[in-house]
């Protein structure tokens, strides 16, 4: 069975590229009927947090990445201890009491005959063991070049000389980042690794252990890097936020994963897919070969378009956390209309709360330039007309306040603009804002003939 994992080291926060990592592995075991592992790599005790796995673990959630098990290194040692005897047991593993200044000056002097540094297998054979002596434990590392396929970079080749006999547990009893990686794949039956390209080193060395325990690697794909518009590594400077704050932002996570899966892999050039899709699609081998460039604009732009998609219903439970505190006076039925005239027009979901909020409180100012350009008091009269009108218009049909702007109109002879936007900034502080009849149906008669009332009240009165 496919099996793939997403492994983060709890040392800082769930970002959009451990995401897209998440994302990539998720997809790829789910559109093979296969399983998905959280691995919680904390074995970092000085690094590792308990806030950052639980971001993780609620970024996660937010996205609906499941996992089908979850572990943590921390809680793992008895294995890697079972692993590490038998590399001892079969004399592939030694122990090494190098002292630093030993291993300084091994470092110097092959730097000075233009060697790159590597241990020199001192301790490799030891006839004693000294006691009550610090060591580390280093593989002995087995003399046979590396070879391997990767999905994304092909065909990868690293001559055993590149490494040494490296070290897989610290002087401190705390076991290395590759050997606890392997036992772990190895443990859970790994069959695929979807990671970072800057792993692709590790991949090699891993590799070397895989043959000491006699074991088949996994298959591997490690994705190119994410990149900033200045083809820069991304970090924090190019505005790339940790997953919490795109929720925050008011991102949606549908948009989120749709956005991740196509920087870095695509379907011909199909832009929006919903979960089905991508169970259905996501391959290996579409992988792209070059650096994605993070575009945040593209990124609202697909979240615009989830939001105009999604039923009102359910954009209206993502909503709830950004509505104004107005709002939450009002039922569910209502909420719904005015989301649905709304979504439309939103980037974010703090966008359509905030584009929402008139429909629960009254506008306390009107925007300016439009106050400027619309209440002029050349529309005083009419406004007064058309508010008599409404007076005795039947809100429920769109029909019949249709009838009481269109007798404004012909009565003074003017266009619809030069009532419907003094009614618009009435009913909502601006003058861009959904269709008049479907706010007004929505508002109600009373509150409707009320803010259109306030709002004639400021339009000045007409020179005699
Ligand atoms: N803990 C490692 C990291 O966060 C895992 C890498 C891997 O996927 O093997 O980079």
């Amino acid at each position: 069975m496919t099996k793939t994992r997403f492994a983060p080291s709890p040392t800082g926060h769930l970002h959009i590229g451990g995401l897209r990592t998440a994302v990539f592995n998720y997809f790829f075991a789910k559109a093979n009927n296969g399983q998905f592992i959280l691995r919680i790599e904390d074995t970092d005790k000085e690094r590792s947090k308990d806030e950052y796995t639980k971001a993780i673990l609620e970024g996660l959630k937010w996205c609906s990445i499941e996992w089908d098990d979850i572990c943590y290194q921390s809680k793992r040692n008895d294995i890697y201890e079972k692993y590490l005897n038998k590399l001892f047991e079969e004399g592939k593993a030694y122990k090494c009491y190098c002292s630093k200044e030993r291993l300084e000056k091994l470092k110097e002097e092959q730097m000075k005959n233009g060697e790159n540094p590597h241990y020199d297998g001192h301790c490799r054979n030891l006839k004693e063991q000294p006691e009550d002596k610090p060591y580390v434990v280093r593989i002995k590392l087995p003399e046979e070049d590396i070879d391997f396929k990767d999905y994304v970079h092909g065909d990868m080749h690293f001559s055993y000389k590149e490494f040494d006999d490296f070290i897989i547990k610290r002087s401190d009893g705390s076991f290395m980042y590759n050997f606890t990686n392997v036992v772990d794949d190895i443990e859970c039956g790994i069959t695929h690794v979807i990671r970072g390209d800057d792993h692709l080193t590790n991949t090699a060395k891993q590799i070397a252990l895989y043959r000491l325990f006699d074991k088949n690697p996994p298959e591997y794909a490690h994705v190119p890097m994410i990149l900033g518009e200045d083809k820069t590594r991304l970090s924090k400077r190019h505005g790339a936020k940790s997953v919490l704050e795109y929720k925050d932002a008011g991102i949606l996570p549908e948009a989120l994963v749709n956005y991740l899966i196509r920087l870095g892999w695509s379907y011909g050039d199909k832009e929006l897919f919903n979960r089905e899709e991508l169970i259905k699609y996501f391959n290996l081998e579409n992988l792209n070969k070059s650096a994605a460039v993070f575009n945040p604009d593209k990124l609202l732009w697909l979240n615009a378009e989830y939001i105009k998609n999604m039923p009102p219903d359910e954009l209206l439970s993502y909503l709830s956390g950004f509505l104004d505190e107005s709002c939450k006076e009002y039922d569910k039925e209502y909420l719904k209309k005015a989301v649905e005239t709304m979504q439309a027009r939103a980037n974010t979901l703090v966008e359509l709360a905030e584009g929402m909020k008139f429909y629960c409180k009254k506008p306390d100012v009107y925007e300016g330039k439009g106050s400027k350009k619309y209440l002029k008091q050349s529309v005083k009269e009419p406004m007064l007309f058309l508010l008599e009108k409404l007076e005795s218009a039947d809100f429920s049909n769109e029909e019949s306040l249709k009838e009481a702007f269109e007798l404004t109109m012909k009565e003074f002879d003017i266009k619809m603009v030069k009532i419907a936007q003094p009614v618009r900034i009435g009913l909502t502080g601006r003058s861009a804002a959904p269709g008049i009849y479907e706010m007004l149906m929505i508002l109600g008669k009373k509150e409707s003939l009320e803010r259109i009332e306030k709002v004639i009240d400021v339009i000045p009165n007409p020179s005699s």
